[in-house]
C-alpha cells in the first residue's frame, strides 16, 4: 500500500541536536482540543518540540530516535509544591499520627540539625522520585537553612541541575520565632533584613525569565505562623519590583485559621490578601479551610492553588473544596507536598489522589480523571506562570513522558489508555525527555548510582535524627504500637 506523506523528510541542521520519539501507542497533546493520536511521533530539536502527530505525518531523520511503540505520550507532570529536604524525615514515629502544629513542633528539632550536604542529597532523592513518576518540571520550598549558611539554594540547584528536572525553587523564610509569639523555635528563623538580602542575591544569580528557562526562582514566606507581616508585606513589593512568584501555604488547617482570627484579628485569606498577596504570580499550597467568597476572590485575582491531598489526608487536615474552586474558575495545580507528610514524591499517584479524594467529598462527579490530569500538567504550567511547557505542540518545550502500556498494572484498562494512567497503579515512566534531553530511559536515570544515593541519603537520616535525639533527649523513633486486634 502506498503511503502519502505529506510533509517530506527534514533533515537537521548540522549544529543542532534532534530527537524522535516514534510510534507512540497513544499520545495525548493537551492542546486547546485536547487531540489524543493513535501510532504518533514527536520529533524534537534542541529543546523545542517541532512536529507532533500520527507517526505517518512527522518524518523526520533525527540525531537519536526513541522508540515509543506500546507506551503512552504525555506532556510531563508539573508538581508545585514540595518541601525536598523531608525526604530525610520520612515516617518519623513521634509524629506519624500528629496533626499540623504538633508535628511541626516535633519535626523542627529534627530540622534544626539540617546541613548543607543533607539539602543537595535529600533534593536529589525527592528529584529521582518525581522523575521516575513523570514529573519533568517541580518547585519546592526550602525554609530551613543551616545557620551561618549562605549557599543552601545553590545547593538545590545543584541537584536539579545534575538531574536535569526543570526547577522553581522556593526561597522560603521563617521570622517569627517562639519568642514574638510564633511557632517556630528562635534558632530556626532568621531576621528580616537577612531574608531580604538573601532573596536579592538569589534572584540576581539564578533566576531566569526567558523562553524554556530550567530555573526560575520564587518568594515563600514559610506561612502565616511563622513570619512577620512586615516580611509579608516587604517579599510581596520585591516580587513585584523583580517580577518573580510568590508562594506560601495557606488555609490548611483550623489551628492556622484560630491563629490569624487570635493574633491579627482576621481569617488567613483576609490578612494575606491585605498584604497584597493576590495574582496571577501568587499561588498558595492547600486552601483547605477557604470559604465561597475567599475562592471567589482567588479566582477573580488569578491567584494558583496548588492542592496536596495525601498531605492533606495523612494529617488529618481536611478536603481541599477544590471541586468548588475548578467550578469557580481558580488556578488549581497538584502538589506532592513535603515528604515528612505525604510521605512519597509520586506525582502519577498524587493526580490519581486528587480524583479520589474529591470523590469522597462529592460522590462521582467529584472529578474526572481527565480533570485530575489537567491539573496535574495544564494547572502546574499555569500556577508558575509558564506558556511553555506543558502541551504536547510545536513550539513547545520538549518536556514529555512515556509510560509502558503493556504493565501488569494496566492489563485490561486499555480501552482508553489516557484515563488508565490515573485510574491504575503504574510502575511509573519508562522515560522521560526534558528540555530536549532524555532524564530517563528504560526506567533509569542516566548516570545515577542510585544504591550509593540511597544509601547516603539513609546515613544522613539517622544521623541528624541521632544528633536530635541526643540534643533534646527525646526518642523521636519511639512510637507505642497501636493494636487492632486483642490476643
Ligand atoms: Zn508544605
Amino acid at each position: 500500500m502506498e503511503t502519502w506523506y505529506p510533509y517530506s523528510r527534514r533533515l537537521p541542521e548540522a549544529d543542532m541536536t534532534s530527537l524522535l520519539i516514534e510510534n507512540a501507542d497513544t499520545l495525548a497533546t493537551l492542546d486547546p482540543e485536547r487531540s489524543v493520536h493513535r501510532k504518533a511521533s514527536v520529533y524534537i530539536e534542541d529543546n523545542k518540540i517541532v512536529a507532533v502527530g500520527p507517526a505517518s505525518e512527522v518524518d523526520y531523520s533525527a540525531d537519536r530516535v526513541l522508540d515509543a511503540s506500546g507506551k503512552i505520550v504525555l506532556p510531563g507532570l508539573i508538581n508545585t509544591h514540595h518541601h525536598l529536604y523531608q525526604t530525610l524525615f520520612r515516617n518519623i514515629p513521634a509524629v506519624q499520627d500528629a496533626t499540623l502544629f504538633d508535628w511541626l513542633l516535633n519535626l523542627y528539632e529534627m530540622w534544626r540539625e539540617i546541613t548543607l550536604d543533607a539539602i543537595y542529597v535529600s533534593a536529589k532523592v525527592g528529584m529521582v522520585e518525581l522523575l521516575l513518576s513523570g514529573c519533568t518540571t517541580t518547585s519546592d520550598h526550602l525554609y530551613v537553612f543551616p545557620q551561618g549558611e549562605e549557599g543552601v539554594i545553590s545547593d538545590e540547584m545543584r541537584a536539579a541541575s545534575d538531574l536535569g528536572i526543570r526547577f522553581h525553587p522556593c526561597r522560603g523564610s521563617m521570622s517569627l520565632g517562639r519568642s514574638k509569639g510564633g511557632l517556630p523555635p528562635d534558632d530556626l528563623v532568621q531576621s528580616e533584613d537577612e531574608i531580604l538580602k538573601f532573596y536579592r542575591l538569589i534572584i540576581d544569580k539564578f533566576h531566569d525569565p526567558s523562553r524554556f528557562s530550567m530555573n526560575r526562582i520564587v518568594l515563600g514566606p514559610c506561612s502565616p505562623f511563622s513570619v512577620t507581616e512586615e516580611l509579608l508585606r516587604e517579599t510581596r513589593e520585591l516580587s513585584k519590583h523583580k517580577k518573580v512568584f510568590c508562594h506560601t501555604h495557606l488555609a490548611e488547617t483550623l489551628d492556622e485559621e484560630k491563629f490569624c482570627i487570635e493574633k491579627k484579628g482576621m481569617r488567613p485569606f483576609e490578612y494575606m490578601a491585605g498584604l497584597g498577596w493576590t495574582g496571577p504570580d501568587v499561588w498558595y499550597a492547600h486552601g483547605i479551610h477557604l470559604n465561597p467568597d475567599e475562592i471567589k476572590k482567588l479566582a477573580e485575582t488569578g491567584t494558583g492553588l496548588s492542592h496536596c491531598p495525601t498531605s492533606n489526608l495523612r494529617l488529618g487536615s481536611g478536603i481541599a473544596p477544590v471541586r468548588e474552586m475548578l467550578d469557580a474558575g481558580v488556578n488549581v495545580s497538584i502538589g506532592v507536598d513535603g515528604s515528612a507528610s505525604n510521605d512519597s514524591s509520586d506525582m502519577l499517584y498524587e493526580v490519581r489522589q486528587a480524583m479520589l479524594l474529591q470523590r469522597v467529598r462529592h460522590g462521582v462527579e467529584g472529578m474526572s480523571a481527565t480533570e485530575a490530569l489537567e491539573l496535574g500538567i495544564l494547572g502546574g504550567a499555569r500556577c508558575l506562570g509558564r506558556d511553555d511547557i506543558g502541551r504536547l505542540e510545536p513550539g513547545m518545550a520538549a518536556d514529555l513522558i512515556g509510560i509502558d502500556l503493556n504493565q501488569i498494572g494496566l492489563a485490561g484498562a486499555l480501552h482508553d489508555p489516557v484515563t488508565a494512567v490515573v485510574f491504575c497503579q503504574t510502575r511509573g515512566v519508562d522515560f522521560s525527555v526534558i528540555n530536549g534531553k532524555i532524564v530517563v530511559e528504560d526506567r533509569k536515570i542516566a548516570g545515577l548510582d542510585m544504591d550509593g544515593l540511597i544509601k547516603r541519603h539513609n546515613r544522613i537520616a539517622a544521623d541528624l535524627l541521632d544528633r536530635a535525639e541526643e540534643r533534646t533527649d527525646t526518642r523521636f523513633r519511639r512510637k507505642k504500637w497501636k493494636r487492632a486486634f486483642e490476643g
